[in-house]
């Protein structure tokens, strides 16, 4: 018999997380951990659970233990998503939010040659009961939605991480998976991608962009635009180059206008 905790991991399962956000019921943590393990992966995060650890875990988990072992228990969901290009949040429900919305096959269909070029992913479950609140959904990029019946639409947890895991499954039993995009360098990771953000909203407010409009709708736009590029690091030091002579010039401007 193959000794689970030292089992052969694969390049691929290793670059991608799924990432469960506030879970209510931890019999779901186990069984999201059997799902992902019976389709090779193991990479299980978890922020802010609202029980944890429990025994039911263990219980579902019906001995994933090498899941369970390397579970990680994020202190931030900034932190969850560390060193990931992209992020895709799993919601059943179609969100108001401006983000590309794809099927799990569509998903994967652009995660395989990300993971290919060596780039980490992230997929984001939302809570049982409210889904992704505001700040899940500001971290992604993508949203998934399984495409399951108007009427009754939620699948319980752990059978929407298990659909994923499937699709990711069949994708890697596939043959070559697409040609890796076509970038010189890397793209950003989604905390420098955060960062970059952070600068521009700030530097927007420096130069009064909003005129006392709210901001929440420019900033969800400019965020598209930018997840949508895939800037690399180099290009992100760019545009901090020139939000950073913004800044400059917009202090001086006051500063000649004496305030
Ligand atoms: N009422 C919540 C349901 C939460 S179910 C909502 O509308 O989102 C718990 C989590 O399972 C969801 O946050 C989502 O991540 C995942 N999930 C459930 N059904 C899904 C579906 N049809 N498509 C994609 N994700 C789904």
């Amino acid at each position: 018999m193959m000794n689970q905790s030292t089992a052969f991991i694969p390049p691929a399962p290793q670059s991608i997380r799924f990432v469960l956000a506030r879970t209510s019921h931890p019999g779901n943590i186990g069984a999201a951990a059997r799902a992902i393990r019976t389709m090779g992966f193991w990479r299980l995060v978890l922020v802010a659970p609202q029980r944890y650890p429990d025994p039911q875990v263990e219980a579902m988990a019906a001995g994933a233990d090498d899941v369970l072992t390397h579970l990680v228990q994020a202190a931030s969901l900034t932190e969850a998503i560390t060193s990931c290009t992209r992020v895709y949040g799993l919601s059943a429900r179609r969100r108001g939010v401006n983000l590309p919305e794809l099927d799990p096959r569509a998903a994967v269909a652009e995660i395989a040659p990300l993971v290919a070029a060596g780039r980490e992913v992230a997929l984001l479950f939302g809570n049982e009961r409210s889904g992704l609140d505001n700040d899940e959904l500001s971290v992604c990029q993508a949203m998934v939605r399984i495409p399951s019946v108007e009427d009754f639409s939620s699948l319980n947890l752990a059978q929407a991480v298990q659909v994923m895991a499937w699709e990711l499954r069949m994708a890697m039993l596939g043959e070559v998976p697409p040609s890796p995009p076509d970038h010189d360098a890397s793209p950003a990771t989604a905390d420098e991608m955060e960062r970059f953000f952070e600068h521009l909203f700030a530097t927007l407010h420096a130069i009064d962009f909003h005129k006392g409009r709210a901001a929440v709708t420019i900033e969800q736009r400019l965020r598209r635009l930018f997840h949508r590029a895939m800037p690399d690091a180099r290009e992100l030091r760019i545009l901090h180059g020139v939000l950073a002579d913004a800044e400059r010039m917009a202090q001086l401007a006051g500063a000649k206008r004496g305030e």
